[in-house]
């Protein structure tokens, strides 16, 4: 049967879409080369998928050009999205604006949207598509074996991250060879590989600081929360945030290192007044009088950067010896080599240009009747629930328009 529109991928965004369409009616056809649809849905969240947040804003989101965020929000925003889940039998479950499903299971969100697209008739077919050509009003969508065709179409392919979940970076290859601009991808909310040896000794710390990054020494993004240590290097939730920072920073060729707070809780004279506290009036040694403030296994190593023997009696420490403690312990500059790349990266930061698509209806202004939807395009939010609201608002302007 002739359909409305073909949509490649189905993921967030290609499924949102497809139930949109479907809704007003339009005959929908959804191409997905894994076996499964919304695969990458059911890793996020951590198995519970925090699919928008309460605290929506367009500084959530970065990119070339996101300054049309806050009217694409307006028109689809947060409580839009909770509206939408409801329809769906999707109950909001919500923790410090972070929005779940009540079941708090990734799997709900995807049986709700596979039930609905068998309900509004959309056909989903296995296909790995391989090439698009655009002829005069129509496209050409090759697959392995078939060729199909439509007026309207939509890539809702993802960008490159985490590759096993299906968005292996073809779309991105299509959307170049239809002469769309691509901002050069990068991983994005990922772990960051530092150079220092220590990191191993240090690896399954997690505590409560900030990280400040440094792109050329200049200050580039700074966040505080839960950090971890791993062998590689950080990571957490805070580096995570700053993490798109450091990996366009890397792709430029420039020195990137992060600033470490261990101690945010504390002003640097505060932290020196509490160590010599409790260096001065004890029987303990110096890795001894730090126990119960520092993590156990960070406590040599930190002595270690102080020029501070752990065996030493700990009321012999000086002054200035104590200063360098806390200087190390506010601020401990580590160098930044790498990220942890694209497969273990939750997004893709880059992608195809918002330069040359419409961005009231994501159609491309190269080619009218070709859209594009959710991490495809050069839009990244932080971590907490905004990549998919891109994947739910893009999708909600595409099919909008292509419902005409
Ligand atoms: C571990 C992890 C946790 C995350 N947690 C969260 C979270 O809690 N909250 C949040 O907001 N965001 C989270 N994200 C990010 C969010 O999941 C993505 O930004 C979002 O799923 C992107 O949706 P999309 O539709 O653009 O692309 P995708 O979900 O990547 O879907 C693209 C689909 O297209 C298919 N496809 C690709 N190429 C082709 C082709 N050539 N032919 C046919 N099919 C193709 C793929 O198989 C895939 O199904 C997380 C990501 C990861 C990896």
């Amino acid at each position: 049967m002739k359909k409305d529109v073909i949509i490649v991928g189905a993921g967030a965004s290609g499924m949102m879409t497809a139930i949109c369409c479907a809704r007003n009616g339009l005959k929908v056809l959804l191409l997905e080369h894994k076996d499964q649809v919304g695969k990458k849905i059911l890793a996020t969240g951590n198995g519970k998928c925090n699919y928008t947040n309460r605290n929506m804003s367009e500084n959530c989101f970065r990119g070339e050009d996101v300054t049309f965020m806050k009217q694409a929000l307006f028109s689809f925003g947060a409580e839009d999205a909770i509206t939408f889940f409801r329809s769906l039998g999707i109950e909001p479950k919500e923790k410090n604006g972070y929005v779940y499903p009540y079941s708090e299971q990734a799997a709900a969100v995807v049986d709700a949207m596979k039930m609905e697209l068998l309900h509004l008739g959309v056909e989903i077919q296995k296909q790995h598509v391989s090439k698009i050509k655009a002829l005069k009003d129509a496209f050409e969508i090759c697959t392995d074996g078939e060729t199909f065709s439509c007026k309207k179409i939509v890539l809702a392919t993802g960008g490159k991250a985490s590759s096993k979940l299906g968005s292996d970076g073809s779309g991105l290859v299509m959307a170049r060879k239809l002469g769309h601009d691509i901002v050069p991808t990068v991983p994005a909310l990922i772990g960051l590989c530092c150079k220092e040896e220590y990191y191993p000794q240090i690896a399954g710390i997690r505590m409560q600081g900030k990280v400040t990054l440094l792109v050329d020494g200049e200050k580039a993004a700074e966040d505080e929360g839960e950090l971890q240590f791993t062998k590689y290097g950080i990571s957490g939730i805070p580096v995570f945030q700053v993490s798109r920072y450091a990996a366009k920073g890397i792709e430029e060729g420039k020195q990137v290192e992060a600033v470490i707070d261990y101690m945010s809780a504390f002003s640097e004279n505060d932290l020196i007044e509490c160590l010599k506290e409790r260096f001065h009036h004890t029987y303990k040694t110096a890795q001894e009088a730090l126990i119960g403030l520092l993590p156990s296994k960070m406590i040599p190593v930190l002595l270690q950067q102080s020029g501070i023997k752990a065996t030493m009696k700990a009321e012999k420490i000086k002054e200035p010896q104590i200063k360098q403690l806390a200087m190390q312990l506010k601020r401990k500059k580590t160098k930044i080599t790498d990220t942890n790349g694209f497969e273990q990266a939750q997004v893709t930061a880059g992608g195809v240009s918002m330069k040359e698509v419409d961005v009231n209806t994501m159609e491309s202004k190269i080619h009218p009747g070709l859209y594009f939807t959710g991490e495809i395009l050069d839009v990244d939010g932080i971590c907490g629930g905004y990549n998919l609201q891109w994947c739910w608002t893009s999708a909600y302007l595409a099919s909008r328009a292509i419902i005409g």
